[in-house]
Protein backbone atom coordinates (compact mmCIF):
# COMPACT_ATOMS: atom_id res chain seq x y z
CA UNK A 1 0.00 0.00 0.00
CA UNK A 2 2.78 2.53 0.70
CA UNK A 3 6.34 2.60 1.92
CA UNK A 4 8.31 5.13 4.22
CA UNK A 5 11.32 6.50 5.72
CA UNK A 6 12.09 8.38 8.40
CA UNK A 7 15.13 11.25 8.48
CA UNK A 8 17.64 9.60 10.78
CA UNK A 9 18.83 13.77 11.67
CA UNK A 10 15.11 14.37 12.27
CA UNK A 11 12.99 11.61 13.52
CA UNK A 12 9.96 13.95 12.75
CA UNK A 13 10.50 13.92 9.11
CA UNK A 14 9.01 11.16 7.53
CA UNK A 15 9.35 10.08 3.19
CA UNK A 16 6.17 8.73 2.31
CA UNK A 17 5.31 6.59 -1.21
CA UNK A 18 2.32 5.59 -1.83
CA UNK A 19 1.94 2.39 -4.35
CA UNK A 20 0.49 2.90 -7.87
CA UNK A 21 -3.33 2.18 -7.71
CA UNK A 22 -3.96 3.08 -4.25
CA UNK A 23 -6.31 5.84 -3.18
CA UNK A 24 -4.26 7.95 -1.46
CA UNK A 25 -6.40 9.51 1.28
CA UNK A 26 -6.94 5.63 3.17
CA UNK A 27 -2.91 4.99 2.54
CA UNK A 28 -1.98 8.32 4.64
CA UNK A 29 -4.78 7.50 7.20
CA UNK A 30 -3.15 3.89 8.02
CA UNK A 31 0.45 5.58 7.66
CA UNK A 32 -0.83 8.15 10.42
CA UNK A 33 -2.17 4.92 12.35
CA UNK A 34 0.94 2.65 12.17
CA UNK A 35 3.36 5.59 13.23
CA UNK A 36 1.19 7.28 15.79
CA UNK A 37 0.84 10.51 13.98
CA UNK A 38 -1.77 12.73 15.34
CA UNK A 39 -0.74 15.97 13.85
CA UNK A 40 1.61 17.21 11.07
CA UNK A 41 1.84 18.60 8.21
CA UNK A 42 1.68 16.49 4.30
CA UNK A 43 3.15 18.42 1.25
CA UNK A 44 3.81 16.21 -2.17
CA UNK A 45 3.52 15.45 -5.37
CA UNK A 46 2.82 12.96 -8.06
CA UNK A 47 0.22 11.22 -10.58
CA UNK A 48 -3.87 9.71 -10.59
CA UNK A 49 -5.73 8.56 -12.70
CA UNK A 50 -8.98 9.08 -10.62
CA UNK A 51 -10.00 12.32 -8.27
CA UNK A 52 -12.58 13.58 -5.97
CA UNK A 53 -12.18 16.74 -5.43
CA UNK A 54 -14.76 18.69 -3.42
CA UNK A 55 -16.39 22.67 -3.41
CA UNK A 56 -17.96 23.33 0.01
CA UNK A 57 -20.23 26.30 -0.11
CA UNK A 58 -20.55 28.49 2.89
CA UNK A 59 -24.24 29.46 1.47
CA UNK A 60 -25.16 25.91 1.44
CA UNK A 61 -22.55 24.63 4.37
CA UNK A 62 -22.39 21.70 2.36
CA UNK A 63 -19.45 19.86 -0.19
CA UNK A 64 -19.93 19.37 -3.91
CA UNK A 65 -18.06 16.70 -4.81
CA UNK A 66 -16.59 16.67 -8.53
CA UNK A 67 -14.79 13.34 -10.38
CA UNK A 68 -12.45 13.47 -12.27
CA UNK A 69 -11.32 10.69 -14.37
CA UNK A 70 -8.44 11.28 -16.23
CA UNK A 71 -4.32 11.12 -16.22
CA UNK A 72 -3.07 14.12 -14.16
CA UNK A 73 -0.44 15.03 -12.02
CA UNK A 74 -0.20 16.06 -8.67
CA UNK A 75 0.78 19.60 -9.74
CA UNK A 76 0.87 19.81 -5.44
CA UNK A 77 -0.72 18.13 -2.84
CA UNK A 78 -0.97 19.89 1.20
CA UNK A 79 -2.93 18.76 4.14
CA UNK A 80 -2.75 18.68 7.75
CA UNK A 81 -3.26 15.65 10.23
CA UNK A 82 -5.19 15.88 13.32
CA UNK A 83 -7.92 13.96 15.16
CA UNK A 84 -10.86 14.35 15.56
CA UNK A 85 -13.40 12.08 18.11
CA UNK A 86 -10.38 10.55 18.44
CA UNK A 87 -9.88 9.41 15.04
CA UNK A 88 -7.20 10.43 12.48
CA UNK A 89 -8.69 13.56 10.66
CA UNK A 90 -6.96 14.69 6.84
CA UNK A 91 -7.69 18.07 5.56
CA UNK A 92 -5.88 17.85 2.09
CA UNK A 93 -6.15 20.25 -1.32
CA UNK A 94 -4.65 19.27 -4.29
CA UNK A 95 -4.07 20.72 -7.67
CA UNK A 96 -3.84 18.48 -10.54
CA UNK A 97 -2.80 19.03 -13.82
CA UNK A 98 -4.81 17.72 -16.80
CA UNK A 99 -2.97 16.85 -20.00
CA UNK A 100 -3.51 20.53 -21.49
CA UNK A 101 -1.45 21.63 -18.53
CA UNK A 102 -4.65 23.14 -17.32
CA UNK A 103 -4.99 22.83 -13.58
CA UNK A 104 -8.31 21.95 -11.34
CA UNK A 105 -8.41 22.13 -7.55
CA UNK A 106 -9.92 21.83 -4.11
CA UNK A 107 -10.65 19.82 -1.10
CA UNK A 108 -9.04 16.48 -2.02
CA UNK A 109 -11.72 13.62 -1.20
CA UNK A 110 -9.86 11.05 -2.06
CA UNK A 111 -7.66 9.69 -5.86
CA UNK A 112 -5.94 6.72 -7.30
CA UNK A 113 -2.08 7.06 -7.66
CA UNK A 114 -1.17 6.39 -11.25
CA UNK A 115 2.35 6.26 -11.83
CA UNK A 116 3.69 7.74 -8.65
CA UNK A 117 2.54 9.65 -5.57
CA UNK A 118 5.46 10.89 -3.24
CA UNK A 119 5.22 12.78 0.01
CA UNK A 120 7.02 14.15 3.25
CA UNK A 121 5.25 13.98 6.29
CA UNK A 122 6.07 16.31 9.33
CA UNK A 123 5.37 15.25 12.47
CA UNK A 124 4.39 18.18 14.65
CA UNK A 125 3.86 16.63 17.74
CA UNK A 126 1.20 19.16 19.30
CA UNK A 127 -2.42 18.37 20.17
CA UNK A 128 -4.55 19.17 17.52
CA UNK A 129 -8.32 18.33 17.71
CA UNK A 130 -11.27 19.25 15.78
CA UNK A 131 -14.61 20.10 16.54
CA UNK A 132 -17.39 20.80 14.54
CA UNK A 133 -18.12 24.79 14.11
CA UNK A 134 -22.14 25.68 13.64
CA UNK A 135 -21.22 29.05 12.00
CA UNK A 136 -18.89 27.95 9.22
CA UNK A 137 -20.29 24.10 8.78
CA UNK A 138 -16.96 23.24 9.19
CA UNK A 139 -14.36 20.36 11.46
CA UNK A 140 -12.25 23.60 12.56
CA UNK A 141 -9.29 23.00 15.08
CA UNK A 142 -9.98 23.00 18.32
CA UNK A 143 -6.11 23.74 19.96
FE1 LIG B 1 -10.74 21.95 2.79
Amino acid sequence: MYKYTVSPDNSQTYVLSIANHQDIVPAITAFCKRTGITSGEIRGLGAVNKAVIRYYSPVTKRYEDHEFSEQMEIASLTGNISTKDGEIYLHIHAVFGRSDCSCIGGHLLDATVSGACELFVENLNVKAGRKYDEETGLNLYLL
